[in-house]
């Protein structure tokens, strides 16, 4: 076999499918899991699409990404709404005019919200980390009532310990847009992500391994050159220590209602213990009458790899791997949790796209 693939997360899948597809070479995938698709795996539960690793929209400004899933899926349109549950009201997230009326009972403008904001803002010449971000743009008390707890309970550590990345996901507005995502391309996947993943692979020069530990295999077959999706720590077997990764456990139910909530997503920042409850049918625009799925997500250090940690201690230890990681000669790193990078599909599809042609095509 020529090209071995670790993880069949969208990473593993985008680069098995340009070498089958592109270079007409076999692949084989090997996935700890039973099923592909990795994080962006969906299932059928009563007649309800359940994203088993939490809600996934897609959405990109990558004109090449949008036009590359295409070819294995049409799109529903989809524009993703947040309300946060803060003071026993639903409230617009991201900040924009909306939130500040609702929230403080006020009729601002953009005009009234600027100064609202001038008023409120804190003075931080240098921004060190999250909590900083939220500061200078918004002040302290909508730092505590939208972002303080939820990041404490989403990272288990305070946003003033976080790289000021993380927060920074989330825009603050002077307008009325009370979209999640601005981005140009936007919309679900028509029939699931987990079939726009078998579309993927649909190759029989594609050969797909569940329910196996790469370890346990790869010691058995012959290679010419590994394409590296899994954490990166265990792939060098800890010998710079373990890295860390942020886990979220996922627990869904699926009610005798028809309806449980406004929008897709309703965000608890001061729940003590879930982040945030995810109603499908309001993401898939799914037709299913007197039932509906929601699911809660609770975060922890134990349970589904989810996040690398972007705090400085495990940044500057990535780096170590790092060094290890670029002088291989047959392994090439792709995905969130090998490239420990706070990956979106789109960057992750776009990465992998890239990874193929110029490590994998230019060789071949
Ligand atoms: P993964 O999907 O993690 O795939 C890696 C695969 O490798 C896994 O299947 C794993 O089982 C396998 N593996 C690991 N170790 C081994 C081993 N030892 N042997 C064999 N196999 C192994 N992105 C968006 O664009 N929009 C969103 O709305 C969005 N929402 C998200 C919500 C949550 C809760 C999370 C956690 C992420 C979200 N993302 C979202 C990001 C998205 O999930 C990722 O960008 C994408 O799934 C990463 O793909 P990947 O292939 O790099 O990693
Ligand atoms: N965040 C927050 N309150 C919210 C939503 C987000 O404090 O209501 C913070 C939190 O630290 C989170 C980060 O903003 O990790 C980025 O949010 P995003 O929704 O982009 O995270 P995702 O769920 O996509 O990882």
């Amino acid at each position: 076999m020529k090209y071995v693939i670790v993880g069949a997360g969208l990473s593993g899948l985008t680069i098995a499918e340009r070498i089958a597809n592109q270079l007409n070479e076999e692949v084989l995938i090997i996935e700890k899991r039973n099923h592909i698709g990795g994080n962006i795996y969906d299932f059928y539960e009563d007649g309800i699409l359940i994203q088993k690793y939490g809600p996934h929209i897609f959405h990109t400004n990558e004109k090449i990404v949008y036009e590359y899933l295409s070819e294995f899926t049409e799109w529903l349109d989809y524009e993703h709404h947040v309300l946060s549950n803060v003071d026993g009201k639903l409230v617009p997230m991201p900040i924009c005019i909306d939130t500040l009326n609702a929230l403080y009972d006020l009729d601002l403008d953009e005009e009234s919200m600027k100064k609202w904001i001038e008023e409120h803002k804190e003075d931080i010449d240098e921004i060190k980390s999250s909590e900083d971000v939220v500061l200078k743009n918004a002040g302290r008390d909508i730092y505590n009532k939208l972002f303080k707890n939820y990041t404490q309970k989403q990272w288990g550590t305070s946003a003033a310990n976080l790289d000021p990345s993380v927060i920074s996901r989330i825009p603050f507005r002077f307008n009325h847009d009370t979209r999640y995502f601005e981005d140009t391309y936007q919309g679900m996947p028509k029939e699931g992500f987990t079939k726009m993943c078998e579309k993927m692979i649909d190759n029989d020069k594609i050969k797909v391994v569940l329910n196996t530990d790469y370890k346990d295999y790869l010691k058995d077959i012959e290679y010419d050159t590994l394409i590296y999706t899994g954490p990166i720590d265990y792939f060098y077997s800890y010998k710079y220590g373990e890295l860390l990764y942020r886990c979220l456990n996922f627990v869904y139910e699926v009610l005798d209602e028809d309806s449980y909530q406004e929008v897709g997503v309703v965000n608890y920042p001061n729940h003590p213990y879930f982040t945030r409850i995810t109603e499908f049918k309001k993401l898939t625009m799914q037709d299913v009458e007197g039932k509906t799925a929601i699911m809660k997500e609770y975060p922890g250090f134990n349970g589904e790899l989810c996040y690398p940690y972007p705090t400085q201690e495990y940044l500057d230890k990535f780096q170590q791997y790092k060094k290890e990681m670029d002088k291989e000669e047959n392994v090439i790193f792709a995905g969130r949790l090998a490239q420990y990078k706070y990956y979106n599909m789109d960057l992750v599809v776009k990465n992998a796209l890239e990874i193929f042609e110029t490590q994998i095509k230019k060789n071949h």
